[in-house]
């Protein structure tokens, strides 16, 4: 080898060096800007350098499973299927949420890409977060009376990740990964924006509403059994399949919240004979689906 070959061929070791450093700022990241920093160099270097591409493709797709998967236990807990994901670990786990991550899958082209927009809708934290333990008592409500776990994660649990920052439009959000045979919803609990219409407690039941309409259906413009009914019995005409989706997780989130010293979250106009029919309505919901 002579010393231009030697000079090459260090210089293509501390080129796949950097690949792989900078592969491993995106595992260690623990805050959404220091995932957005580690993004954005994957991004320049990869342009500048597209020989090490398949390399940190290959790298990504490994760091991205096994750093993710430790947070999920191998045997959830029964009775109330759920792992709660704290937010220095929500930047690892919520990227397989928002982007394809396969073998197959361009994940730095493609894939970094989208995940760069989604990151720059975040900012600071504004309003309190929703707790574990609020969360932990909507949902044993939600199991205890209507059985909404058993539906929601019947297998996969129920991945709820935390962030430490605000979202630009939305307060909570909801996603279920549908596979052959297995369902995996993934609620992501935000610092809310605004909390004067109605409270964190109540934004996250409504949130498990909307992982209970994905649930029933399998599609979230089916809308569920009997709802339109409920709703002309009501006298309410809802129209437009979107304001039918929210008016369902409205509904849901009254019933998931009625009772177990939860009433105060509800809206105060709620009156209690409407308290009344939502109970009544996710109720046959849920037993339907649990006993067809
Ligand atoms: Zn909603």
């Amino acid at each position: 080898m002579d010393r231009q070959e030697k000079r090459k061929a260090k210089a293509k070791i501390s080129g796949a060096q950097i690949a792989d450093g900078l592969v491993e700022k995106i595992a260690y990241a623990k805050t959404l800007d220091a995932l957005k920093a580690a993004v954005m160099a994957i991004l320049r270097f990869a342009e500048a350098h597209p020989k090490y591409i398949n390399r940190m493709n290959g790298l990504l797709f490994e760091t991205i499973i096994i750093e993710g998967s430790q947070y999920l236990p191998p045997n959830p807990t029964q009775g109330k299927n759920v792992v709660f994901i704290p937010p220095d670990a929500a930047p690892i786990v919520m990227i397989p949420a928002y982007i394809q991550i396969s073998p197959e899958a361009d994940i730095i082209r493609d894939g970094l890409k989208k995940l760069l927009i989604k990151l720059n809708e975040f900012s600071g934290p504004m309003e309190d977060i929703v707790t574990e333990d609020e969360m932990n008592a909507v949902l044993d409500n939600a199991q205890s009376r209507f059985g909404i776990m058993d539906i929601i994660a019947p297998k996969k649990p129920l991945k709820i990740i935390s962030f430490s920052n605000s979202h630009s439009v939305h307060n909570c959000e909801c996603g279920m990964a549908a596979a052959p045979g297995s369902r995996e919803a993934v609620i992501f609990v935000y610092h809310p924006r605004d909390v004067s219409m109605c409270g964190r407690v109540f934004i996250f039941a409504h949130e498990i509403g909307h992982a209970l309409h994905l649930a029933l259906t399998g599609d979230v413009d089916i809308i569920p059994d009997k709802f339109d009914e409920f709703n002309e019995a009501l006298g309410v005409d809802l129209g437009a399949l979107h304001l039918k989706q929210e008016a369902f997780a409205d509904v849901a989130a009254f019933a998931m919240l009625n009772g177990n010293g939860l009433n105060r979250h509800l809206p105060h106009q709620l009156s209690d004979s409407m308290l009344e029919c939502c109970d009544k309505f996710i109720g046959y919901v849920t037993r339907n689906h649990l006993n067809p």
